[in-house]
């Protein structure tokens, strides 16, 4: 489905050894977290555009305040300057260990040719917004193992330095820091819940062995919502015991369960939907209007026939579609003067379907181009498309409503 995203998200804890303890991983729909838009861009790597969100500056500054406090109170000798310095430092490639990460999972899509649209650092983290699910359970696996992979790698890379500078000295104290969030990175990630890495993963699994995409989907949602529930309620018990902080757990554990209801009602959408076509729905009575009447004898056809909607019709040959919402952004005492031709949506802007569109796919593109029907029309390719129905949203949320009442014996072909 178009929309899908990864996204890593932190979570740090003021007073404890590493402020970066944990991290996960998500796909979740972007648009929704990211209503005010992507954010800063501030590059591109690999193609990928590069954003920070608004809710970044929060978070950085959060974690670079964090870090310098501790710098303060375990490296006394240091100056301010120094802890201020190095605690910057230590964020920022901190955040640079969130983006390789995404990269990772990146550089494994683009492999299966699956775009990835951007990635996003945001108050939870990074998030990577791929253009599709990967079509095999192999790809899927491959893409969500590389994440923990690249911070497993960090990880190891920053202890090495470990071993090479003291922790007194500044690169020992920030690369400290740094392999032990890189590992928690990876280890949190690896949790077996959607829509964390491991979740992926498990889904991969199981779809790989059952052959059944909905039910790897279903069981691995199932196990994402125990692990939100089982941070939310933890989070909140260390709350109640005073630690407020935890409160960041709860957000994040929330933030976990929406993204794994979401996965799971995106199946039963799927599920509902499958094997269908827009021949199924499309009614075949379409009503037609010829172009050359005014918006005057127009609107009085509306009103007799209760339709609000017409395919504008010349020689038997579609050139545009008319409907109540074009008329009334024509001002009323003009309607005797302007024909329909003038005001309807001409034939080049009408989003077409054909009969054999999965609904699916049909009513992802209705609501992302936020129209409410589209004219099913066969053998375009001489330029006279010919018109064999129309397909209303309603008519495709008829269908989903009495098939989940009809149950999954209906449902299943
Ligand atoms: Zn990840």
């Amino acid at each position: 489905m178009v929309g899908e995203t990864r996204c890593g998200f932190l979570n740090a804890y003021r007073g404890s050894p590493s402020p970066l303890r944990s991290m996960s991983c998500a796909r979740l729909n972007v648009a929704k977290l990211m209503n005010r838009g992507p954010g800063l861009r501030i590059g591109k790597i690999l193609g990928i555009p590069i954003y920070l969100h608004s809710t970044w500056v929060f978070i950085f500054a959060a974690i670079t305040y964090m870090i310098a406090s501790q710098y303060k109170q375990e490296h006394p000798v240091w100056t301010d300057t120094q802890h201020w310095a190095v605690g910057v430092v230590t964020s920022l490639l901190f955040f640079a260990s969130v983006l390789f990460h995404e990269l990772s999972h990146s550089i494994v899509a683009q492999h299966y040719k699956i775009r990835v649209v951007s990635i996003t650092l945001f108050l939870f983290g990074g998030l990577a917004r791929i253009e599709r699910e990967p079509s095999k359970a192999i790809q899927e696996f491959n893409i969500a193992i590389a994440g923990p992979l690249a911070s497993g790698f960090l990880a190891v890379g920053f202890f090495g330095l470990t071993l090479l500078f003291p922790y007194g000295q500044t690169v020992g104290a920030l690369a400290t820091r740094l392999w032990q969030a890189n590992f928690a990175l990876a280890v949190f990630n690896l949790l077996p819940g959607f829509p964390l890495d491991g979740g992926r993963i498990f889904r991969a699994v199981v779809w790989g062995a059952t052959k059944n995409f909905e039910k790897a989907t279903r069981v691995a949602g199932a196990s994402g919502k125990m692990i939100a529930y089982a941070m939310i309620l933890f989070g909140a018990w260390r709350v109640v015991h005073g630690e407020v902080q935890m409160l960041w757990t709860v957000s994040i554990g929330w933030f976990i369960l929406n993204a794994a209801q979401e996965s799971v009602a995106q199946v039963a959408i799927r599920e509902t939907l499958a094997g269908l076509s827009a021949a199924d729905v499309m009614s075949k009575d379409v009503p037609t209007a010829p172009g050359h009447i005014t918006l005057e004898e127009y609107s009085a056809e509306v009103l007799r026939t209760g339709r609000r909607v017409h395919l504008v019709v010349s020689d038997d040959r579609l050139v545009g579609m008319m409907n109540v919402h074009a008329l009334n952004s024509v001002p009323r005492d003009e309607w005797a003067h302007n024909a329909v031709q003038a005001a309807m949506i001409p034939r080049e802007k009408i989003l077409w379907t054909s009969p054999e569109e999965p609904l699916l796919r049909l009513l992802e593109r209705l609501l992302s181009a936020d129209v409410n029907q589209m004219p099913v029309v066969s053998g375009t390719t001489d330029g006279a498309p010919h018109i064999v129905g129309i397909v209303t949203r309603d008519s495709i949320l008829r269908v989903m409503q009495t098939r989940s009442e009809l149950g999954p014996m209906a449902t299943s072909r």
